[in-house]
C-alpha cells in the first residue's frame, strides 16, 4: 500500500516523523481520514487523538489544537502542544484532570470556566490516548 509522510510538529519540536498508510485526525469539521493521493487541505483540529496506521502498527499521539496541512507528498499537524501515546505521563494527566474538575465545581465566578474546561478535556484526552499504548 502506497504511504505519506507525516510530521507532527510544536513550538518544542518535532513529536513524530514517519511514513504511513493512513492518519486520522480530528478536525472541528469531523474526524478526517488521509491517505496518499488525498487532495491538498487546511484545517484547524480540536484536542483529540491522532492514529497513525501503518501495516498492522498503529501510532497514537494526543493533539492539543492547531492545524493540520496536507500536501501531495506530506501531512504537517502543527499543535499547541502534542505527545506520543508512549511519552504521557498518565499521573500528570489524571492530576490536572483532577485540578480541572475540582475548578468547574467550585465555580464561585472567580474561575475562568472556559480555560478549566480546555485544561479538563487535554487530560482526558491524554489519560485515553495513554491507556492505548
Ligand atoms: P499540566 O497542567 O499537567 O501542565 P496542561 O494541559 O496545562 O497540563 P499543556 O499546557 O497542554 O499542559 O502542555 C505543556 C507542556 O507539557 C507541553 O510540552 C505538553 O506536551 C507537556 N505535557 C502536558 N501534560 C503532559 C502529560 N500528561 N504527559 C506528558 N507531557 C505533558
Amino acid at each position: 500500500m502506497k504511504t505519506i509522510k507525516v510530521n507532527v510538529v510544536t513550538p518544542d519540536g518535532p513529536v513524530y516523523d514517519a511514513e504511513v498508510e493512513m492518519v486520522s485526525t480530528k478536525a472541528k469539521s469531523g474526524e478526517m481520514g488521509i491517505m496518499a493521493g488525498h487532495v491538498p487541505t487546511v484545517a484547524p483540529l480540536t484536542i483529540g487523538a491522532v492514529r497513525l496506521k501503518n501495516g498492522s502498527n498503529t501510532d497514537y499521539v494526543a493533539v492539543n489544537g492547531g492545524f493540520l496541512e496536507v500536501r501531495p507528498d506530506v501531512v504537517t499537524i502543527l499543535a499547541q502542544s502534542a505527545e506520543r501515546a508512549e511519552t504521557i505521563d498518565l499521573t500528570r494527566a489524571q492530576a490536572a484532570k483532577a485540578r480541572a474538575e475540582q475548578r468547574l465545581q467550585n465555580n464561585d465566578g472567580s474561575n475562568d470556566v472556559k480555560r478549566a474546561d480546555l485544561a479538563l478535556k487535554r487530560a482526558i484526552n491524554r489519560i485515553q490516548i495513554a491507556e492505548m499504548r
